[in-house]
């Protein structure tokens, strides 16, 4: 095999996996009227491979296997590759209208996680299996989501703790021969699962001895049996009442993934037991992707920005003082994660054989984004107006009984259409909906897992500050 098409990819979904969409068990992902959305998003990476625009972006010539392969399965070494990869992530992004494509950057987060992992724990098996799978990765231009997430039960109980009213809410093993381990739990809120060709599993959290049966990481196909997926209901299309857009609508949806008893080869299995490690993956894991995370937040605050400045711009309010102020904040809540995102690729540090970004400006930046996320759609929506969620639709518009007042008395600043005013309230809507508000939140950890790294990780940082002030105390000694 060698770099897909978008329509080779499309074309291997119909493997006879098992996904659920609103109580019905969906043929095939990716002719589906609703599911073709996410599976189109999905396509922009095999068709930027293609694009001679973007093909140098997309694709480098790998060493090993002599041919040229995604960039995301390509090892970081140095600041120049993780910008790279930085641009690739904003790019793909950008061109999927806020939606990263999703077929190879978060499978890379966990694929280079296990490889990390591997090396610290100096175990060359684990190590042999993660750099075979890699080299199937890059020579089939395998599209993989990471499912990382388990559904957790009582979030203050560990896996194994009898307290748990099953012990199934977290991904563990329940057998194992010399061919290789059952597993069984579920991970929930995968994103892409239904419409990728591997499922990548790691731990969700940090295990103790008892929980040594949930220590486990492995990969595998979507159609293995015993795997269901139930997909949550998602927008595929705009409504009626909306203004018809001809550019492709664009989605992810998340799955609940049962694995009720799955066979996993050895060959694939990533970690198994070794419960010390379970938070190093996971720790390795959210620092790589929250990376992902901040990069492809560039474009999609950039569309914040570019709503609050139309609309302000719209309503003839652009150079009231306290729009200024509020378009201000706008411009800084950009600058600063484009500024932190592009500062950790600069100062990398060296995980084994592979560059990472800086976790503490990494951890900040998708703070920053998260933290931040609301404040910012409070003012669209304060520069919005109450039309936002009053004003007449388009059946409304093309009505002619109704028209000429909506033009007439929907209308504002001089050289704006009623039209292209109400479009833009339609989209100001889609683009500060509760479900983005909700992966802006939680999604690559919640606001409290990053201040927890950034806690952990700064600790060399607060002690160097503490000892200049110490000197310049005349304190030699603490
Ligand atoms: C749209 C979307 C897409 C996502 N995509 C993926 C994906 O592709 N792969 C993947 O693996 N995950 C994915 N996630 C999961 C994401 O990483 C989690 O949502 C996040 O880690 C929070 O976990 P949770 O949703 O289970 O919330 P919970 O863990 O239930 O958190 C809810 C609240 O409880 C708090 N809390 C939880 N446990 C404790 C505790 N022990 N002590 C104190 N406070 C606690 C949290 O801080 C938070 O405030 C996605 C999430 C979203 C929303």
């Amino acid at each position: 095999m060698a770099l897909m098409t978008a329509d080779e990819y499309r074309a291997k979904l119909d493997d006879g996996r098992v996904v659920y969409y609103k109580g019905e068990k969906i043929k095939n992902v990716a002719v589906d009227p609703n599911l073709k959305a996410c599976v189109d998003t999905m396509a922009v990476d095999y068709e930027m491979a293609h694009d001679p625009k973007y093909k140098d972006l997309a694709l480098v010539e790998d060493p090993e296997l002599g041919e040229l392969v995604s960039r995301y399965y390509h090892k970081p070494k140095t600041a120049e590759d993780l910008l790279k990869a930085h641009e690739l992530i904003v790019t793909s992004t950008a061109i999927a209208d806020g939606y990263i494509p999703l077929a190879h950057d978060i499978g890379s987060d966990a694929l280079n996680a296990i490889t990390i992992t591997a090396h610290m724990m100096g175990n060359q098996d684990y190590i042999d299996r993660a750099e075979n799978f890699r080299k199937y990765m890059k020579k089939d231009d395998i599209a993989a989501c990471a499912a990382v997430t388990c559904v957790k039960g009582d979030r203050m109980l560990r896996p194994s703790d009898p307290g748990q009213i099953h012990p199934d809410y977290y991904v563990r093993v329940v057998d194992k021969n010399s061919q290789g381990i059952v597993v069984r739990g579920a991970k929930v809120h995968i994103t892409g699962a239904a419409y990728c060709q591997e499922i990548i599993a790691v731990p969700c959290r940090q295990m103790v001895e008892a929980d040594a049966d949930y220590a486990v990481a492995f990969a595998i196909p979507p159609n293995t049996k015993g795997i269901t997926q139930i997909v949550r209901p998602f927008r595929s299309s705009l409504s009626s009442i909306e203004f018809p857009n001809e550019r492709p609508m664009r989605m992810h949806t998340d799955s609940l993934i049962v694995f009720d008893d799955v066979f996993i080869p050895w060959d694939r299995v990533f970690l198994c037991g070794e419960w010390k490690f379970a938070a190093t993956m996971v720790y390795n894991f959210a620092l790589l992707h929250r990376r992902t995370g901040c990069a492809y937040r560039v474009p999609m605050s950039e569309h914040l920005l570019g709503l609050g400045k139309a609309i302000a711009d719209y309503n003839g309010i652009t150079n009231a003082p306290h729009v200024r102020e509020k378009l201000t904040d706008l411009v800084i809540y950009l600058e600063t994660l484009k500024a932190l995102s592009k500062a950790a690729c600069y100062d990398f540090v060296m995980h084994g054989d592979m560059a990472v970004p800086n976790p503490v400006t990494t951890n900040i930046a998708k703070y920053h984004f998260a933290h931040n996320y609301h404040d910012v759609v409070k003012v669209i929506e304060d520069l919005a107006g109450g039309l936002l969620v009053t004003a007449p639709t388009y059946k409304d518009y093309v009505n002619p009984e109704t028209r000429g007042f909506i033009d007439k008395y929907l209308s504002a600043k001089k050289g704006v259409s009623t039209e292209q005013r109400l479009r833009m309230f339609d989209l100001i809507r889609r683009m500060t909906s509760a479900d983005l508000e909700t992966i802006c939140l939680h999604g690559e950890g919640s606001p409290i897992a990053e201040r927890m790294t950034i806690w952990m990780e700064a600790g060399k940082v607060m002690n160097e500050c503490k000892k200049i002030v110490e000197e310049m105390a005349g304190i030699s000694e603490s």
